[in-house]
């Protein structure tokens, strides 16, 4: 077989430009092989390497005489680093021609059954087998008398590097073969990792601070070639067999798929995925069904290949400096591409956060044109050193989002100018303030009441039953409200007639008035729902439920002076420190349980204008507040009540309105801290536990009087 063999006929010169880009490419590609080949650390997509391959072939098929037998197009890429033994292969190890559509593969077809002619073989009987591209490392096992004898790398095609004593160590490859065991047999296959082991890897390389490796190829590829077997052994290869090279002393099977069918018997793996296929719309077939499977192998593949069948037919086929005629890599969409990053925006999500966007220059990848994609937060912008402007590697595998992988930081000297992000210190859909809190990741808009972004998800919350208790007031209603401008902010809700919501879409006459009545209705409400309703962030029912206990509306909320709080605070939690030491009464500590981070919450929403201007509008709109919950000094302050059974009037839930409105608290088990147990109709196991505990146990009636007026 003739790899790479000098042109004989005389050639007209390329022009000029033809030969300095082919220069260039060759350049180029020499360096990207030198980096995948020999550092295990390539620097750009296989897709970009791809792109520029094909340049450089089409280039030297338009002119002939830039086809050098030096050149990377008519070379089996790889290297002996001279680190290990060199190991020259009885019969080379070559690489495959791609191909990247349908057409491509019809062509292939085309051109195997006119080789066929060529050779008077019957095409007609033509069949292919079919397999998956493994993206591994080639590697040659050979096996003297059935025993493992020597492993070699591919290396340039012709001579490898012997990995012996490190592939000894992979687990999945036999020392010896099972119920065979010829003169000799080269098994020729792939060695990879699994995705998962190849994340655990790199979280170990990133604990011990060692280098990370960019993708399972080239983290098999790393630890294959290992000056030290025991790092290898500690690394988790896996193997598979797709072919043979030298072979003496049996007869194997005539066909591929046979001959993968007897490598299996003799105990290497093969993959399972593999079919034969008459013609072109079988291969195909295989293909898209293997390219759905994809995301659901435990490893990473980056095609399949079609084989003639019929092992005899391969050299009459024969071959074309570095690869075979008669095969075929047919390669999936790529699934990372380069492309430049032209900017970073920040989208102000329906909770407020801030989430800053990639746009990109459309760029085919995954099989889908991406022109944006998220980037999470600020600190994952900095932890991968993205500049505007950077050129960088985005990833789409299967149905996942796409990500940007990381920056080429080396192409920095490269127009445009890059330029750092910076997140903006105000909101850029309503000019609020932002906020990070401590220990978060994201920026939020502090403006939740007034920001267009936000806006919808606030009227949600503020309607919500818990909250506002507007009757009605769904998300459907919200989104056409919303929509055709007629509410921006909670306030405005109570400025809705009956003839404006009338003439909303599936509103008849009488939804339109049940929903102002209930618009209304919600003017009079509880102070711990309308805080709960404004949606601050961390104040939940219960923290609404503790403030409304100190303060009566929100001017009083606003007024608190927090810094002398706090001190109020310390100053009772010493006290009771001493008390308890004395085995005293407690005294109780203000806003108990309200930590500093709920208190810079709030101060950074009553800070806002824009939120103020809200409250107020809603206070003009007629928004009062009748006592809903208890005060220091109320009648239940103090005890803990656990209900159970059907209570002959209130609900479950209006009995525990009843007793917080009055300044107890609510269990739902009952335990020794139980006070009592207000028990009705078919109360079961929590009436049985209080007799237990001696727990007194009252009934509806006592609990009203209880609470009094
Ligand atoms: P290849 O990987 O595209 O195809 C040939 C190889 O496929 C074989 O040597 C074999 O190892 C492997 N293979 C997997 N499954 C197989 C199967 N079932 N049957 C037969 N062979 C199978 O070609 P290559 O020459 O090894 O490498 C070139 C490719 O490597 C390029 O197309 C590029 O994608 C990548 N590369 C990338 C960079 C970079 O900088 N990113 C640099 C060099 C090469």
């Amino acid at each position: 077989m003739a790899v790479g063999a000098p042109p004989s006929k005389p050639r007209a010169a390329a022009p000029d430009t033809a030969n300095k880009r082919a220069e260039a490419l060759r350049g180029l590609l020499a360096r990207y092989d030198y980096e995948y080949y020999v550092l295990d650390a390539p620097s750009v997509p296989d897709a970009e390497y791809d792109r520029l391959f094909r340049e450089l072939q089409d280039l030297e098929r338009a002119h002939p005489s830039l086809q050098v037998a030096s050149s990377p197009t008519q070379r089996v890429g790889g290297a002996v680093s001279g680190a290990f033994a060199a190991v020259r292969h009885p019969v080379p190890m070559l690489s495959l021609n791609n191909a990247f559509d349908d057409d491509e593969v019809l062509a292939f077809d085309r051109r195997v059954r006119e080789r066929l002619a060529e050779e008077g073989l019957p095409a007609a009987k033509l069949r292919y087998s079919a397999e998956l591209k493994y993206d591994g490392v080639a590697i040659s096992l050979r096996y003297e008398r059935g025993l493992l004898a020597q492993a070699a790398t591919r290396g340039d095609g012709t001579t490898g590097e012997d990995v012996t004593a490190n592939i000894r160590t992979v687990r999945a490859i036999p020392l010896r073969l099972i119920g065979t065991s010829p003169a000799v047999l080269e098994a020729r296959g792939e060695v990879l990792m699994y995705r998962r082991d190849f994340e655990r890897l790199n979280e170990r390389q990133r604990a011990a601070g060692e280098r990370e490796f960019v993708n399972p190829r080239n983290a098999a590829a790393g630890s294959l070639r290992q000056l030290d077997p025991a790092i290898t052994a500690a690394r988790p290869l896996r193997f598979f067999a797709y072919g043979v090279g030298e072979v003496a002393g049996v007869d194997l099977p005539e066909t591929h798929s046979g001959l993968l069918d007897w490598l299996a018997r003799a105990g290497l793996p093969v993959g399972p995925e593999r079919t034969v296929a008459d013609d072109p719309p079988g291969l195909l077939a295989f293909y898209r069904r293997m390219q759905s499977l994809r995301p659901t192998l435990a490893y990473d593949i980056d095609g399949v290949v079609y084989k003639v069948d019929r092992r005899d037919w391969h050299d009459p086929i024969g071959y074309v400096a570095r690869a075979p005629r008669f095969a075929m890599a047919h390669k999936f969409p790529a699934e990372e591409a380069l492309t430049e990053l032209l900017d970073i925006e920040v989208q102000v999500g329906r909770t407020g956060k801030l989430t800053p966007v990639a746009r990109l220059r459309p760029v085919f990848v995954g099989g889908v044109t991406v022109t944006n994609a998220t980037l999470h937060n600020e600190d994952e912008i900095a932890r991968k050193d993205l500049l505007i402007g950077d050129t960088v590697v985005v990833r789409r595998a299967g149905d996942v989002i796409p990500e940007v992988v990381r920056a080429l930081p080396e192409r920095r000297h490269e127009p445009p100018r890059r330029r750092r992000f910076a997140m903006p210190r105000a909101c850029p859909v309503c000019g609020s303030a932002v906020a990070r809190e401590e220990g978060e990741a994201d920026w939020r808009c502090v403006g939740g009441l007034y920001c267009a972004a936000q806006r919808k998800q606030a009227l949600l919350h503020f309607a919500q039953r818990r909250a506002m208790d507007i009757e009605g007031l769904g998300e459907k209603l919200v989104d056409q409200l919303v929509d055709a401008g007629l509410v921006r902010t909670p306030a405005d809700l109570y400025r809705l007639d009956v003839p404006t919501l009338a003439g909303l879409e599936r509103m008849g006459e009488k939804s339109a008035a049940n929903l102002v009545a209930a618009i209304d209705r919600s003017r009079s409400t509880g102070f711990a729902r309308f805080l709960f309703a404004l949606g601050i962030r961390h104040v939940g029912e219960e923290v609404a439920r503790v403030l409304a206990q100190r303060y009566r509306d929100t001017e009083a909320l606003m007024r608190e002076d927090w810094a002398a709080l706090a001190d109020e605070k310390a100053a009772v939690q010493k006290e009771n420190a001493r008390r308890r030491a004395r085995g005293e009464a407690l005294e109780p500590v203000p806003l108990e349980g309200i930590g500093p981070e709920i208190v810079a919450s709030l101060q950074r929403f009553f800070a806002e204008p824009h939120n103020r201007q809200v409250i107020a509008a809603l206070r003009e709109a007629g928004v009062e507040f009748v006592r809903e919950t208890a005060r220091v000094g109320d009648a239940l302050a103090g005890r803990t009540f656990v209900v159970t059974g059907t209570l002959p009037t209130l609900s479950r839930e209006q009995a525990h309105e009843l007793i917080r409105r009055h300044g107890g608290n609510v269990a739902t088990s009952v335990s020794r801290k139980t006070d009592f147990v207000v028990a009705g109709e078919a109360a079961g196991s929590k009436l049985e536990r209080a007799r237990e505990l001696d727990i007194a146990v009252i009934d509806e009636d006592s609990l009203r009087r209880m609470a009094g007026p």
